[in-house]
């Protein structure tokens, strides 16, 4: 973090403006906006200045910029079309150890002056830091948009309420909770409706009456990495929860969207090192949620899908636990579509299966016979450790060794890797290239496709397909 975002009160207090241009006048504008006491020099001022100091909102000095300008102020700007004068003022004003900043001259701002979103007593404040102007104004536009315009009524509102709230509800959780059942209640939709006293009697009625939070889990599914690939529910309950217990495949772009002051247990979990037994984590769940949280199980991918979601919940159901299940993209679709392999391109295959590399506990094999049809995908998921098992097993039943076959590391996050081959060389290639977990193993004619349709990421580190991809008819 190059700067810390501070929001200061200015209210009095004094700032020296050094410049009496437009440049100048549109800081001033903001500035006196937030109450501050102005003293401008420059050796010309537009009207707005000297109307300014008529209404008795600024001092101006006529002539030029001496150091001693600088004693007892808060803040300097140096807004002249002078480089050279403004950086005698950034000099002298750093030199005083004192806040300054020097307009379109970000290396010389000690400060400077962010985009804001007004929605007072919501304030946003958005800035690049002079890198990408242009980006830091779009993502102002589209927060502009997101935001509605009775947040400012709102807080407003609930401002009023708080010192009540924290005579009536003691402890910080329990008050936290208070108010999301305020903002989950119809509070918010009479603020919308501009319906002011009744938003007013409400929250009095629900203060009066406040209701024991009842536990509850949400098993929502992140996707595979990529945070833009979760869902809108996902980001909501993720906003919501009190206890957030995720496993390592979460990736941290994606925790860094939990609400920051949500608890987060890791109880990460790799094939073959499973370092919270399952019965753990469910009874960690149970507890949580019998202590009235609203805990958010995360985890990769789709929680339905080789994520043990189903156990997770049937643990629940002897407790009445309520509980939610939001589907995410599962690895197989996420690894897919950003390694451009259409898994069911109907020139190449009819059908997908989702296979699990991992052994049952009791050792039992799974079909290798149907899985080694042709003109059928497979995606294995934890494969990597059974790379030279599986290229085995399929050969033996049956499936060609010029199968092409695609392993992608990380899929859809920043550091996604393809590495594409033949089925007779997949165990190789695991080796040969290093690949690391999470990765998943796509094995099947489309993956011939990936040459042409790949877009994402760095192209693929082999590629040698052989000859006898089946095109069906
Ligand atoms: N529930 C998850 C799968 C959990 S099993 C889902 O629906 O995706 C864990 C396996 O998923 C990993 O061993 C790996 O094979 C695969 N996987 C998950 N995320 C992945 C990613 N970003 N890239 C490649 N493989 C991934």
């Amino acid at each position: 973090m190059q700067y810390l975002p501070l929001f200061v009160k200015l209210t009095d207090k004094p700032v020296l403006i050094i410049g009496g241009g437009s440049v100048a006048l549109r800081k001033a504008g903001t500035l006196l906006g937030a109450g501050a006491r102005l003293t401008v020099v420059a050796k010309q001022f537009t009207n707005d200045f000297v109307q300014w100091q008529q209404q008795g909102k600024a001092t101006l000095i006529h002539g030029s910029f001496d150091p001693v300008q600088l004693d007892g102020m808060l803040l300097v700007i140096a807004a002249t079309d002078d480089d050279q004068l403004n950086d005698t003022v950034y000099q002298a004003a750093t030199a005083r150890n004192m806040l300054v900043n020097t307009v379109d001259d970000q290396p010389k701002c000690s400060f400077i002056f962010p985009s804001i979103i007004d929605r007072s007593p919501i304030l946003i404040a958005i800035s690049s830091f002079g890198t990408a102007p242009v980006l830091a104004r779009r993502l102002r536009e589209k927060l502009e948009a997101l935001l509605p315009q009775h947040l400012g009524p709102l807080a407003q509102l609930v401002g009023r309420f708080r010192s009540k709230v924290k005579a009536k509800i003691s402890g910080f959780a329990a008050r936290r909770q208070f108010w999301e059942q305020v903002f989950d209640s119809d509070v918010v939709r009479d603020v919308q409706a501009n319906q002011l006293q009744q938003a007013e009697q409400r929250l009095e009625q629900l203060l009066a009456q406040p209701q024991q939070q009842a536990g509850e889990v949400y098993v929502v599914g992140a996707g595979p990495g990529d945070p833009e690939l979760l869902t809108l529910k996902a980001l909501q309950l993720m906003q919501q929860a009190d206890v957030v217990v995720y496993d390592y495949l979460v990736s941290d772009e994606i925790m860094q969207l939990v609400r920051r002051d949500a608890e987060r247990i890791c109880v990460g979990k790799r094939a073959g090192d499973h370092s919270v037994p399952q019965q753990d984590t469910n009874q960690l769940l149970i507890a949580l949620a019998l202590a009235g949280k609203k805990v958010c199980r995360l985890k990769g991918g789709d929680p339905f899908i080789f994520g043990r979601g189903g156990e997770e919940i049937q643990a629940l159901l002897p407790h009445n636990i309520a509980f939610q299940v939001v589907p995410g993209v599962t690895a197989a679709a996420g690894c897919a579509a950003y390694a451009g392999i259409p898994l069911t391109h109907r020139d190449y295959a009819q059908s997908v299966q989702f296979v699990t590399g991992h052994c049952r506990p009791d050792g039992t094999e799974p079909d290798w016979h149907s899985m080694s049809k042709s003109n059928q995908t497979l995606v294995i998921y934890m494969g990597l450790m059974k790379a030279a098992h599986i290229q085995q097993q399929l050969t033996i039943a049956g499936r060609s060794g010029k199968t092409p076959v695609a392993i992608i590391e990380n899929g859809t996050r920043r550091e996604q890797r393809i590495v594409t081959g033949q089925l007779d060389n997949l165990a190789a290639l695991v080796q040969q290239h290093q690949v690391s977990s999470p990765a998943l193993l796509v094995i099947g004619e489309v993956v011939s496709l990936q040459q042409d349709l790949h877009w994402f990421g760095q192209k693929p580190q082999s590629a040698v397909f052989g000859q006898a991809l089946t095109r069906m008819e």
